[in-house]
């Protein structure tokens, strides 16, 4: 039985701009509930009292953490401590808040990559703070490690329902499509259809192309992000995941079939490979009865699709 029906709340969605808060508010339309949301004008997050006020006017039931500064490979490592910092006061700023006003229900996202570079595959919940961190991205996994640490730690010493799910990778509607930024899928999306367009006989790959990624369509991901928060009480997180990886080059030549692409798939060895593999195990989720639906060719050509009418199209990238 759902354990908390989402009918008749007041949900903030924090965090509502980005693909995954977006993905979100998609899902949220099918609930009949109140959805909260304020623009980074008119609400930031990294302001306590504004955030401490926003929360004590409006009177949600329920907040959902989907506010980040996420980014690839590259602009972790360009920007490290940019993504300590924003991502830490975030979920500081909201979860004390959610705390002082006594909000009924939060839920946290975090990320797969707060896990040790060398955690036993398919990774479990438990591996958690049990190794080093893969130093590309430690300072956005320190955040995420404190923010979920925030609310299992409130949970237990206040007894409110504060909940974390560590989402695998995502990608989709409404992605990043910035070459400095973006994580891979949409980095080769924007390459490889860059390539076809001006006839090029090959495109280039960062890193070897052997390192493995856990791949999730983000409607899939939002789904079972809420199906979480409704049936889901208790200390531990949860992973989100397809529970299916690939090889970056598996992924640069499905991309590569996608976009309709045939020239050559090159390695850029001088750019760094990150994790070798991250794996999570899902069994949690499945437990809770719910399962990935889109596969990633299905999902490879939303995305496309997606870049082709948003940013394509409109001059962008
Ligand atoms: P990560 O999962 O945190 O390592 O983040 P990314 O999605 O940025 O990178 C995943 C892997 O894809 C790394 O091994 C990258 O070197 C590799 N990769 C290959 N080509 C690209 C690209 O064009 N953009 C990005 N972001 N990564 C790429």
């Amino acid at each position: 039985m759902m354990i908390y029906p989402l009918e008749g709340k007041r949900i903030w969605l924090a965090g509502h701009g980005g693909m995954v808060g977006r993905a979100l508010a998609r899902q949220l339309q099918k609930e009949d509930a109140t959805v909260l949301v304020r623009t980074r004008q008119e609400l930031d997050l990294a302001d306590y009292k504004a955030t401490f006020e926003w929360i004590g006017d409006n009177k949600p039931d329920t907040v959902i953490v989907a506010a980040a500064q996420v980014s690839g490979i590259i602009g972790n490592q360009l920007y490290p401590a940019d993504h300590l910092y924003n991502n830490l006061v975030v979920a500081m700023n909201i979860i004390h808040a959610a705390h002082q006003h006594k909000v009924e229900k939060l839920l946290y996202l975090g990320s797969s990559c707060i896990y040790p570079k060398f955690a036993e595959i398919p990774i479990n919940e438990d591996s958690l703070l049990s190794g080093p961190l893969e130093p590309t991205n430690e300072g956005y996994a320190i955040a995420k490690i404190t923010g979920l640490k925030l609310a299992e730690l409130y949970r237990q010493q206040y007894g409110h329902d504060f909940i974390s799910v560590m989402p695998t990778n995502m990608y989709g509607p409404g992605d990043n499509f910035d070459p400095e930024t973006s994580h891979v899928i949409p980095g080769l999306i924007q390459r490889i259809h860059h390539a076809k367009i001006n006839g090029a006989d090959s495109i280039t790959i960062w890193g070897t192309g052997t390192p493995m990624r856990e791949m999730l369509h983000v409607d899939d991901g939002a789904e079972a992000m809420l199906h979480v928060l409704k049936n889901y009480s208790g200390k531990g997180h949860i992973n989100i995941g397809s529970g299916v990886d690939w090889t970056i080059l598996e992924l640069a030549e499905a991309v590569c079939r996608t976009v309709g692409f045939e020239g050559k798939v090159e390695c850029d060895k001088s750019k760094p490979d990150g994790t070798a593999r991250k794996l999570m195990n899902s069994d949690k989720l499945r437990a809770l009865r719910w399962a990935p639906k889109i596969g990633l060719e299905e999902g490879l050509r939303d995305a496309y699709d997606w870049y082709l009418r948003e940013v394509w199209a409109g001059g962008t990238a």
